[in-house]
């Protein structure tokens, strides 16, 4: 999956409760954000995460989807796939 482009990417200065991060290629819902967090805040702590997705974890987490094992749901810095408002920066 290569990296999205500029417009195919909304700029949002926080996500809501309830935002799913989710896979770009196969769909799939990894992370449930369980309060709003800001776009310069971490997930850690925040989110929470699907069947079979590995905990949340500053530093650690796969960028992988562990499901397909090809979708990349977030390029560092900060942008990230989520199920509602596709990709967000
Ligand atoms: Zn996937």
């Amino acid at each position: 999956m290569p990296q999205p482009f500029p417009d195919q990417i909304t700029s949002l200065p926080f996500l809501n409760a309830g935002t799913i991060l989710s896979c770009p290629d196969c769909g799939v819902g990894l992370y449930l954000l369980t309060k709003k967090v800001t776009r310069d805040g971490t997930f850690e702590g925040a989110v929470q995460a699907m069947a079979g997705v590995p905990e949340y974890k500053r530093g650690s987490t796969p960028k992988t989807c562990p499901l397909c094992q090809t979708g990349q749901w977030w390029y560092p810095p900060g942008t990230i796939h989520t199920f509602q408002y596709g990709w967000v920066a």
